[in-house]
């Protein structure tokens, strides 16, 4: 059971700033993020993009940002729940909030701040029928530690910056790594590409594009999959691990079951206490969008 005075939901660059004030105010927070990682979307989605848009900073990395937040709200001791949603909140007869998460963590606070940006990122599945009972047991949408794939065969799926930029890292660690894409030429970075296709060359791994991944074998734990390419029909590939790479997108999830007023994705709040409209009920809720380049 996890006590604090705020607890914040969402540790993007609003949660994390959150911790900031609130820590001026001597008030205490823990964060909450469904991601592995603090950082929101910059570090999901965009680590290595410049931005010009923060005060004080012509231009800084996204990875860079998120860094210095996290520098600056050290002093402020915050805790942090990682790769757990918050899916429900009860109000106890004190007055206080109990939040609890996907993983059944329990987190009790007096004020809950929502900084959820668009929401929990889901991966984008490819549509495999069975491919549901394989999560964990061979099939990963998000690459969380590089090393379980040690000595392992793999096969990464798409072609995106995610699917180029972890099947060169992963080459050096899987001992057999294939690469399927559905098109011969590649949406990620053509530097990216160019390695990737260097790869290919020398036989450190195996490319397979103009093919998708349909269907995956085993038996309770993935043991191959099953590609279809566009000229040569049917492969299969054994495989201990199958990771998808197509992209995650955003999903309000359970922001929306708690009650709250939303209108096109977005909680409405009354600005002048940035309060939500449930009476007795009411999460503070920060929501400072930063707008998009
Ligand atoms: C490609 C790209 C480039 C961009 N470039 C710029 C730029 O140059 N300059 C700029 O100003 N902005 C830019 N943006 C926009 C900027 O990233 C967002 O405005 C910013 O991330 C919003 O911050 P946030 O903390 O509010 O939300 P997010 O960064 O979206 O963080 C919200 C967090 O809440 C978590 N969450 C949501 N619901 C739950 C739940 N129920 N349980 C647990 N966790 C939950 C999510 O997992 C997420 O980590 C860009 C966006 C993209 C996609």
């Amino acid at each position: 059971m996890i006590e604090t005075d705020i607890l914040i939901i969402g540790a993007g660059p609003t949660g994390l700033f959150t911790v900031f004030e609130a820590g001026l105010l001597k008030l205490r927070c823990h964060l909450i993020d469904s991601l592995p990682l603090p950082g929101g979307q910059l570090t999901e989605i965009y680590p290595k993009k410049p931005i010009y848009d923060i005060p004080g900073y012509p231009e800084v990395l996204a990875g860079d940002l998120v860094h210095n937040l996290m520098k600056q709200i050290e002093p402020f001791k915050p805790g942090f729940t990682l790769g757990e949603r918050a899916e429900t909140i009860e109000k106890l007869e004190d007055g206080r909030f109990k939040l609890t998460s996907s993983k059944g963590t329990e987190h009790i606070a007096s004020v809950i701040a929502i900084a959820g940006g668009l929401g929990c990122f889901e991966p984008r599945k490819p549509p495999i029928s069975n491919i549901a009972s394989f999560e964990d047991r061979g099939v990963e949408y998000i690459v969380k530690d590089p090393e379980m794939y040690r000595g392992k065969k793999i096969v990464i799926a798409g072609g995106g910056d995610s699917a180029l930029d972890w099947t060169i890292f992963l080459a050096d660690v899987a001992s057999e790594l294939t690469l399927v894409h559905r098109r011969s030429d590649f949406r990620g970075a053509p530097d990216s590409a160019d390695k990737v296709l260097e790869l290919t060359e020398s036989g450190k791994i195996k490319l397979l594009t103009q093919s998708q991944v349909t269907g995956l074998q085993g038996n309770g734990i993935l043991k191959g999959v099953e590609i279809t390419h566009d000229e040569q029909g049917l492969i299969t590939l054994d495989t201990d691990h199958f990771i998808p790479l197509f992209g995650l997108s955003p999903k309000l999830g359970p922001i929306a079951d708690w009650g709250l007023q939303i209108d096109k994705n977005a909680i409405i709040i009354n600005t002048l206490d940035y309060s939500t409209n449930v009476p007795g009920y009411t999460p503070l809720v920060i929501s400072i969008p930063i707008p998009v380049n």
